[in-house]
C-alpha cells in the first residue's frame, strides 16, 4: 500500500531510487527470491532450503532464505521482512497453513507472486501455485505396502495396527493419513486389521509439530495400555520424524518376540531413519526427491518472474526427468482451487535403498551410513 501511495505522490523515478536502497537484490539489479522454510530442526527443510537457494542462485537470482524455528509468529515476521525488502517472488513452506492470510494480503497488494511450497497455504487468494508431491499418494503407498507385506487379501489375520499422523496445522498431514487409512479401511472394517487402542481418527493420532519426542511418548502409552500381552504388527507412521519416536518407543517399551518383525512406515528418507532401516527398526520410507521439487519450483518461479501464467504446458516445456502431474482440482485452499504441480513419491526399503538413493545420486554411502 505504502509503495502505491508513493507512486502517486512522488513519481516512479523517485520510488525506484528509494526502493533500491532497501532490497539487496535491487542494488545489484537482479531479481530477488524470498524463501521461507519452517525450521532447521527437521532434516528435510534444510535440504529444501539449500536446494532452492542453489537452484535460483545458479540462474542468476538473489536469494533471501529464512528459517522460522517452527514458530508461526516468527514466520509471519520473516515474510513481512521479505515483502518489505521488495522481493520479486515468494516461495513459502508454511508452518501453519491457516496463519498467513494477512501477511499474504500484503504480498498480493504488492503483486508478488507466491508459490506455496510442499504444504498448501489456506484461506488466501494470494497463493499463485502449489508445488508438492502427491500427498494422498504418499499415504496410499504406505497403506499398500502394509497390505502387500501382510498379504491382507489372503492371510487369515487378524493383525494389530496403530496409526501415528502429523501436525494438524500442516495441510499435508490429513492427506497422508487419509491416503493410508482409506487404503486399509476395508481390512479394518472386515476385522482383519485391528486398532487395539481404538484411536482411528486423524485428531486422535495427530502429532503436534511432527515432533519425535511427542510421538514417542504417545506410543509408549499405547504400548503400555494395549500391547503387554498382545502383539503389535504394524506402526503406520506418516513420516520419518514420527517414525523415529515410535521406533524408540518400541525399542524401550515393547517386550514381545516379534519386535524385529513389526512393520514401521515413514516418509522422507532422513539419515537417522535410513540407519534405522539398515538396523531393522523401520521397514520402509516414502522417498520424495526434494531436489526435484526445487527444480519444479525454479522452472515455475522463472515463468512467474517473467509475468507468465504457467499451466500443464510447463511440464512439457521443462522436459523434467521426473514424473509430475498438473492438477487444478485437488487442492482447494478455502478461497480458490490452487493449480498444483504434484511430483510422484517412491517406496524405499532396505532392499532397494542403494538403487533408489545412491545410484540416483541423491545420497552417498559410507561407514556412517547414508548421507546427503
Ligand atoms: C512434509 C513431509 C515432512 C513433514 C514434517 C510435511 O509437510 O511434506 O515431507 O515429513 O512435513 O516436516
Amino acid at each position: 500500500v505504502k509503495k502505491k501511495l508513493l507512486v502517486s505522490l512522488l513519481g516512479a523515478a523517485m520510488v525506484a531510487s528509494l526502493v533500491s536502497g532497501c532490497g539487496g537484490g535491487k542494488k545489484s539489479g537482479k531479481k530477488t527470491v524470498g524463501i521461507a522454510m519452517p525450521t532447521k530442526t527437521l532434516e528435510r527443510w534444510n535440504r529444501d532450503g539449500s536446494y532452492l537457494e542453489k537452484q535460483f542462485k545458479d540462474k542468476g537470482y538473489d536469494v533471501s532464505l529464512k528459517f522460522s524455528d517452527n514458530k508461526i509468529d516468527q514466520q509471519v515476521k520473516d515474510i513481512e521482512g521479505l515483502i518489505a525488502d521488495d522481493v520479486d517472488l515468494l516461495v513459502i513452506a508454511a508452518i501453519d497453513g491457516e496463519s498467513l492470510t494477512k501477511v499474504l494480503d500484503d504480498a498480493k497488494e504488492e503483486d508478488i507472486p507466491v508459490i506455496s511450497y510442499d504444504r498448501l497455504i489456506r484461506n488466501t487468494e494470494a497463493v499463485s501455485y502449489y508445488v508438492s508431491f502427491d500427498n494422498y499418494r504418499v499415504g496410499q503407498l504406505q497403506g499398500e505396502f502394509v497390505r502387500d507385506q501382510l498379504d491382507l487379501d489372503n492371510a487369515a489375520g487378524p493383525f494389530n495396527i496403530e496409526f501415528t499422523a502429523g501436525d494438524p496445522a500442516d495441510n499435508n498431514a490429513g492427506f497422508f493419513f487419509n491416503g493410508a487409512f482409506d487404503t486399509l479401511k476395508p481390512y479394518i472394517d472386515s476385522g482383519k486389521l485391528v486398532i487395539k487402542s481404538g484411536q482411528n481418527t486423524f485428531d486422535q493420532v495427530a502429532t503436534k509439530a511432527w515432533d519425535t519426542a511427542t510421538a514417542m511418548t504417545r506410543f509408549q502409552n499405547i504400548l503400555g495400555s494395549n500391547y503387554s500381552s498382545d502383539k503389535l504388527d504394524v506402526a503406520l507412521c506418516s513420516n520419518d520424524s514420527t517414525a523415529l519416536g515410535v521406533a524408540q518407543a518400541i525399542e524401550t517399551d515393547y517386550n514381545q518376540d516379534n519386535k524385529a518383525d513389526i512393520i514401521v512406515t515413514g516418509q522422507d528418507g532422513d539419515e537417522a531413519n535410513l540407519k534405522n532401516m539398515v538396523d531393522g527398526k523401520q521397514t520402509m520410507t516414502v522417498y520424495k526427491a526434494v531436489a526435484n521439487e526445487a527444480v519444479a519450483t525454479l522452472d515455475l518461479g522463472e515463468k512467474l518472474l517473467k509475468g507468465e501464467k504457467p499451466d500443464a504446458k510447463l511440464i512439457d516445456d521443462a522436459g523434467w526427468k521426473f514424473t509430475c502431474k498438473y492438477d487444478t482440482e485437488s487442492y482447494d485452499n478455502g478461497k480458490k482451487k490452487v493449480p498444483s504441480y504434484l511430483l510422484e513419491p517412491t517406496i524405499v526399503t532396505k532392499e532397494n535403498m542403494d538403487k533408489e538413493l545412491v545410484d540416483t545420486g541423491y545420497y552417498t554411502k559410507d561407514d556412517q551410513g547414508y548421507l546427503h
